[in-house]
């Protein structure tokens, strides 16, 4: 598998990802996205809309500001507990994440530690500064969200947001009489999120600055596992790891969705529904299968809002990471926002009053979801690196070359060019040699490439060129359209 850091270099020459900033030295943790990086997250943010929101009967959009009013961060108990655990080198000044450098040197979990379980850890085994050898402090935690002030008077102290869900809840009422919504029901958002972590790192794993997709699943707390759509996923088959199985130190194991829900390791249906929808978007868009699985959060890993969370992860090559996250929050978020703000948040259902109990909030960041994409796609074969993305969020979908540039071949190229890219994501290139424009496509991950030869003259059929089996086949222009659609659907 590519290390991650031949893989930014990749993404950089190849017009993906820059580091931002980078003519200056760039800042940590922040990217900008190239002229095919953008495309490809343009394809995948609206490949997530259509199937979660656009399809979906009872599921609405919203778009919240960044910067919101910072009561909204307080009653969500953010400016408490949206902490992570932080040491500083004696000497040097470093900081690190404590949990970061006891997974690196001990290699262990630290998942649910506290911040005395992680004190404890780096004296007992000595672990010094990787920079100077020196001895840290001891570890103090330290809020991701980064703070702004709105307006001339500085002390009106605001945040960036760190996560869209708080303005699905703070908006809940309004889109849910607007849109004359019935439980079960879901709001989503994507959007910009900001963390200031404390340690970036792998690429675009781990960034201060992201988009986030997220989707509030609002269901009647008295109908919990009331869930007639699980039968349409059940018998999706996933690897599972349990709370148990981590335990006890065990290894996941493959289970349907039935199985899991049936022995009650999915304790709610809507919760193991979108699990299992979460896993089916990953799929289809192409992702091996061998290295997807369901991690349940150990009780003590829990965040503040949570009752029970999975998380979607990918074997990358630094470990098992979460990749999505689906956490039951409960009525917690409504019922602190009803309580603070003074506003009603509870509906009618089946003629009584009810709070709505957010069963499941699928969440997932986009450059994380890149990252996994173009991690998976990427293959280095004898003669070629070719990456093997799914049609549905190749940058480009189809490259026209005419063989050569001579007579009446690049007239024609250009017309079959104009004819597609009504159609597809499609790209003209008329120099170099016809061996080197495949295999810059290959590289770039373009399903398909449409070649114009002086056969095209005289009988109107041209080149199709596979990506993954390079194999070719002529098909008649008139064809095209007909012929490329459902291959890139
Ligand atoms: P969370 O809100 O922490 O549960 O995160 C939900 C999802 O957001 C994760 O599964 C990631 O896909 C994404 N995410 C969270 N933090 C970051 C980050 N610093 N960089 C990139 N993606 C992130």
């Amino acid at each position: 598998m590519i290390s991650i850091d031949e893989l930014a270099s990749y993404c950089k020459r190849r017009g993906f990802v820059y580091p931002s900033g980078e003519i200056y030295g760039g800042l940590s943790g922040f990217y900008d996205f190239g002229p095919l990086g953008v495309e490809m997250k343009n394809r995948i943010k609206q490949n997530w809309w259509n199937e979660f929101v656009k399809n979906e009967e009872n599921i609405v959009g919203l778009d919240g500001s960044i910067i919101t009013n910072p009561k909204v961060w307080e009653v969500s108990g953010h400016t408490e507990n949206f902490t992570d655990p932080i040491i500083t080198c004696t000497k040097c000044n470093k900081e690190y994440r404590a949990d970061h450098v006891i997974e690196d040197v001990l290699k262990i979990s630290t998942d649910g530690l506290d911040v005395k379980a992680l004190n404890k850890l780096i004296r007992e085994n000595k672990i010094k500064c990787s920079n100077c050898k020196k001895e840290f402090s001891n570890t103090k935690v330290f809020n991701l969200m980064f703070e702004t002030s709105v307006g001339a008077e500085s002390e009106n102290k605001a945040y960036l947001r760190p996560e869209t869900a708080q303005l699905i809840f703070a908006n809940f009422k309004n889109v849910y009489e607007n849109s004359r919504l019935k439980l079960p029901c879901g709001i989503a958002q994507i959007g910009k999120a900001y963390r200031n972590e404390i340690r970036p790192r792998n690429f675009l794993f781990r960034v201060r600055e992201f988009e986030h997709m997220e989707l509030e699943f609002f269901i009647n707390p008295n109908k919990k596992n009331d869930c007639p759509r699980l039968q349409e996923v059940e018998d999706l088959e996933i690897s599972v790891y349990t709370q148990e199985m981590q335990e006890k130190k065990l290894k996941h194991k493959k289970m349907s969705i039935k199985e899991c829900v049936k022995k009650g390791v999915m304790k709610n249906k809507w919760q193991a529904y979108w699990n299992a929808r979460m896993c089916k978007w990953y799929l289809s868009l192409g992702i091996n299968p061998k290295k997807l699985r369901l991690r349940q959060h150990l009780k003590k890993e829990l965040s503040h809002y949570a009752e029970d969370t999975w998380d979607v992860e990918y074997q990358f090559s630094f470990g098992w990471k979460e990749i999505a996250g689906n956490a039951n929050r409960g009525q917690f978020d409504l019922k602190q926002h009803e309580q603070f703000s003074k506003k009603k948040m509870s509906v009618m259902d089946d003629d009584k009053k009810v709070m709505p109990y957010v069963a499941s909030e699928p969440s997932l960041g986009v450059e994380r979801a890149f990252l996994t994409l173009i991690v998976d796609a990427y293959t280095q074969e004898k003669e070629r690196i070719v990456l093997k993305l799914s049609p549905k969020i190749a940058p480009v979908q189809i490259a026209v070359f005419p063989l050569v540039n001579k007579e009446e071949l690049p007239e024609k190229s250009r017309q079959i060019f104009e004819l597609l890219k009504n159609e597809f994501q499609t790209f003209y290139d008329a120099s170099g040699s016809i061996g080197r424009r495949y295999r810059r496509q290959d590289e770039i991950g373009t399903p398909y490439c449409v070649t114009i030869d002086y056969e095209t003259m005289e009988d109107n059929t041209v080149t199709i060129r596979d990506r993954d089996s390079m194999k070719q086949w002529r098909e008649n222009v008139n064809e095209l359209i007909t012929v490329l659609k459902p291959r890139l659907k």
